[in-house]
């Protein structure tokens, strides 16, 4: 995972580690960047994963089972290898914090803090020490028939982690109508630039990283409107989508269980919906809390971007972003100019979603940085991953929200408090008295 990420981000990386392990990860990094630099002399941050070391490596992160944390904890004997979810969540925390290490000028304004503490558990979302419970092996995952919705940068992080898994027992389809472009690959993991050129399908590249969990995943090359007007279902839905509206319109199908993951600016998190209970579906989790204040989509694509409404109507309907949008979004955002060139001839769906995954960090007064920030969307769909497998593995789901900061973080309290359907004034279906009756006749159990 370390790799997988920082092959995204820097242009030099030393590999050290067994020979066979140094040539699988060189391959995979130049597989990623083509002119990633492999033999530099002289190295900076260096990074130690999963073995002890001394004082020389200023990030030390180990991992077992569910587990992972920073310093040179030595599970010995831990049943490691079944259960990828610990050691994916140790390389993010890695490569988390060598980019503060590495970008500490620019991130000055955020207020990026070290991570510290004994760790944090994927089992229970907690800040501790490792625990038995920990160290568990996974059952055979089996599953009701789920569907990823949204195969981008969340979605890939999601099926990067989730096709480290034994052989699942369910089925599960892949749904997203568009193709893989070259401003995806900075976030999207397991892509390569082929991917980019030959304009790959994104239910494609994510399958691909599903094998050997998933032998067949089924592709559905539709949004969400064309995958129901088909008449496809499933009983569980992973949401990895970029807008809130496309979020709503998944609760309005009640399928048992919505797991959503989210991004935004260097935070992620994670929201789960049974719908009946007392706990917001996700539709009202997508509304303002002020029922005067709820805006479209149409309206909040404009006042993100700042442009004409009339062209985010054309751009809406399938035109490309030209030049003159790309200088229009970037004075309202403050961007530095031309910073969005490569959006050029793009849809704008995708740069929107972009948008809301990136930091902006600023340097002296003329100075500005535009930092896409992969380990975000990378955390959020492991968060994604790891409570989809205790739903897999019969555990019983902890549905409170999650809310973590990559920059800031990842902080000793992921858990907010449980988000209630009473504390919401807005009147939703999942207060419905015909919506609740339909969706318990359609999951009784
Ligand atoms: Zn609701």
């Amino acid at each position: 995972m370390t790799v997988e990420l920082a092959a995204r981000t820097v242009g030099s990386l030393v590999i050290r580690g067994d020979d066979a392990l140094v040539a699988k990860l060189s391959s995979r990094a130049t597989a990623i960047n083509p002119s990633i630099d492999l033999d530099a002399s002289a190295t900076r941050h260096p990074v130690a994963v999963g073995i002890q070391v001394g004082h020389e490596c200023a990030v030390n992160v180990q991992s077992a089972g569910w587990w992972a944390g920073l310093g040179t904890y030595h599970a010995a004997g831990a049943a490691e290898g079944r259960n990828p979810l610990g050691s994916a969540l140790a390389g993010v925390l890695a490569f988390t914090e060598f980019f503060k290490l590495a970008y500490e000028p620019v991130l000055a304004t955020l207020g990026p803090m070290r991570a510290s503490g004994p760790g944090w558990s994927l089992r229970d979302w907690r800040q501790r020490e490792i625990e038995d419970v920990d160290l568990e092996d996974l059952p055979i995952l089996a599953h009701a028939p789920t569907a990823i919705i949204g195969c981008g940068a969340i979605g890939h992080a999601a099926a990067f982690v989730l096709g480290q898994l034994p052989l699942s027992r369910g089925a599960l389809e892949l749904v997203d109508p568009q193709t893989i472009s070259q401003s995806n690959l900075q976030r999207y993991l397991g892509t390569t630039p082929e991917d980019a050129q030959d304009n790959s399908q994104k239910v494609k590249t994510l399958a691909r990283l599903l094998t050997p969990a998933y032998a067949e995943p089924v592709l559905r090359v539709y949004d969400w409107s064309g995958y129901r007007r088909r008449g496809f279902d499933s009983e569980v839905l992973l949401s990895a989508l970029d807008s809130a509206s496309d979020r709503r319109m998944l609760q309005a199908s009640l399928p048992r269980l919505i797991i959503n993951g989210w991004t935004r600016l260097a935070e992620c998190g994670l929201t789960t919906h049974w719908f009946a209970g007392n706990e917001q579906c996700l539709q009202c989790t997508y509304l303002p809390q002020s029922p005067g204040a709820v805006r479209n989509d149409l309206n909040q694509i404009i006042s993100e971007l700042g442009l004409d409404p009339v062209r985010v109507v054309h751009l809406l309907a399938g035109a490309s972003l030209s030049s003159p949008d790309l200088r229009g979004i970037e004075r309202h955002r403050g961007l530095a100019d031309r910073s969005l060139e490569r959006w050029r001839g793009e849809s704008v769906r995708p740069l929107f979603g972009h948008l809301c995954g990136m930091a902006e960090v600023r340097q002296g007064v003329n100075e500005r940085y535009v930092v896409p920030l992969p380990h975000t969307s990378a955390l959020a769909g492991l968060l994604v991953a790891a409570q989809f497998v205790q739903y897999a593995a019969s555990l019983r789901l902890e549905t409170r929200p999650l809310e973590l900061s990559l920059i800031r973080g990842p902080g000793d309290a992921w858990q907010s408090a449980p988000a209630l359907k009473d504390s919401h004034p807005v009147v939703c279906i999942c207060k419905d008295p015909i919506y609740l009756a339909g969706y318990k006749d359609r999951w009784p159990s």
